[in-house]
């Protein structure tokens, strides 16, 4: 049979929009872009198995229909006929049924498993997407890191034959200090350099008025026109960044300092400035200022833009690195309470449980966990910890996240029995699939190593998905619909 015109052409660089090649996915997977992308993710699942296999990990396959936990991300839910008014839901991830593997006695389990969280999408971010989830028993941190630092290399070595040298470590403190954020992108320096001490205090308001001063070194800008400079500005202040200005400081060729601040500050007074972030005549210091986090979080923003625009960020290059101790616990302002920042399963450093019962928050701000993350090119692609395994160490940490006794049994129960039959210590990690084999390929989309990605309102454009379903299916399910407002 003749062979219908398609309606974009089956080329590397197509004239299809997203939703069309979505619609038609099975002409888009022809195109030999989107095959190298699915050829490789399937080698780097095999080598993966054959990685964990050697090291004597066990893969089992642990339930899709589970139950809901409100912690974390948002559920999706599938409603039960046989149990009518009750629902299933989606595994956001095997977190609990790994930790019962462990009590059960599995010391090496990983499993390459779908994950579904209802989350707002952005372009590395699926409704349902993959981890190489993994757990091990009598282990600590170290034994984790040197494990799955050796599963990375391995991945690099088969799949693109790249050698990666050990990756280096950084304290999450310290990697808010030098890079304003917890997963740095280390392929280029550019680091943030504290000027609050040499900056307040000589009658420029804006500074003086803010809690943290803080410049990087855009090496070799100090030719940036009026026009770069305010452009730069506009973007700095839009709504997603939200900076109020920013002030600059030029080391010009000939060794003169001009900046937007000249009025309130002498030469010699800007030239510490400069020496500090270590500039170069030809340089340029780009400075915020306001709130201590708020700024880290801005400039974070501005680095990596400034890194793109200079070329620093090359896809070719790979700069993997652990990120350790993580704090336990984030303050949510709206919600008005703690939430574990990796889950509740995670371990205190020992040294900080006693302040576990303490009711000073900035105490409680400060307690570390046994958490972790691995990052490569400024994305984190796996996330871990040392999990909690006593009873009641981790009864109190459920109290602590304003969980009632009674919340924590409903919810956890199970896993709160398990651990009175004899949990041996352990603790796991989960890379993002997905995202690996984007980073890998120097790519910024997920959806590229997807066979079948849904849009950004969730849609499966091919299948049309979601859908609404036949009134005899939803009285079935014992699900009453209400009517429409509109
Ligand atoms: N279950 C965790 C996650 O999905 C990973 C882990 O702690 O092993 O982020």
């Amino acid at each position: 049979m003749a062979s219908k015109t398609p309606p974009f052409t089956i080329q590397d660089d197509t004239d299809g929009g997203d939703d069309l090649r979505m619609k038609y996915r099975y002409l888009d997977l022809r195109r030999n872009a989107v095959q190298k992308n699915l050829i490789f993710r399937s080698n780097l699942a095999i080598e993966t198995r054959k990685y964990l296999a050697e090291q004597g990990f066990i893969e089992v396959e642990t339930p899709n229909l589970i139950k809901s936990t409100p912690e974390g991300a948002r559920d999706f839910v599938v409603p039960s006929r046989m149990n009518k008014g009750q629902f299933y839901a989606l595994p956001q991830s095997p977190q609990t049924f790994k930790q019962i593997l462990m009590v059960a006695g599995f010391d090496k389990y990983f499993q390459i498993v779908k994950c579904f969280r209802d989350e707002d999408l952005r372009a590395d971010r699926q409704p349902e997407f993959t981890q190489i989830d993994c757990e091990m028993s009598f282990v600590h941190q170290e034994d984790i890191l040197n494990m799955f630092e050796g599963l990375t290399k391995h991945l690099f070595r088969s799949a693109l034959g790249i050698e990666l040298s050990d990756f280096p470590r950084m304290t999450y403190d310290e990697a808010m200090l030098r890079y304003g954020s917890d997963k740095p992108d280390t392929r280029f320096g550019m680091e943030f350099c504290d000027l609050t001490d040499v900056a307040k205090g000589k009658g420029f308001v804006v500074f003086d008025s803010a809690e943290s001063v803080i410049a990087i070194n855009a090496a070799g800008c100090a030719e940036y026109s009026r026009k770069q400079i305010d452009e730069l500005t506009e973007w700095i202040k839009r709504p997603q960044i939200g900076a109020k200005g920013l002030v600059y400081v030029k080391f010009e060729a000939d060794g003169s300092v001009k900046s937007s601040v000249d009025k309130f500050y002498s030469a010699e007074e800007q030239q510490v400035w400069l020496e500090r972030a270590g500039a170069k005549p030809g340089d340029m210091l780009l400075i915020l200022c306001g709130e201590d986090e708020k700024t880290r979080k801005q400039l974070c923003e501005l680095r990596l833009e400034m890194g793109s625009r200079l070329g620093l960020r090359d896809p070719q290059k790979f700069c993997p690195l652990w990120v350790v101790d993580f704090p336990l616990l984030e303050w949510d302002e709206e919600a008005n309470r703690f939430f574990a920042m990796h889950h509740p399963f995670t371990s205190p450093k020992p040294d900080d449980i006693v302040k576990m019962e303490s009711h000073d928050h900035t105490l409680l701000k400060s307690m570390r966990a046994d958490a972790y993350d691995l990052v490569l090119n400024g994305v984190e692609i796996g996330g871990g910890s040392i999990r909690i395994h006593d009873r009641d160490l981790q009864a109190r940490n459920f109290r602590l996240l304003g969980f009632t006794p009674e919340e924590a049994e409903a919810q956890f129960g199970f896993l709160l029995g398990a651990f009175e039959f004899g949990a041996p210590p352990h603790g796991g990690i989960a890379f993002g699939f997905d995202r690996l084999n984007a980073v890998m390929n120097g790519a910024n989309s997920i959806r590229d190593f997807i066979a079948f990605p849904k849009n950004n309102q969730g849609r499966d454009m091919m299948i049309d998905a979601p859908d609404s379903i036949k009134l005899s299916q939803l009285e079935e399910l014992g699900i009453r619909v209400v009517a429409d407002k509109q």
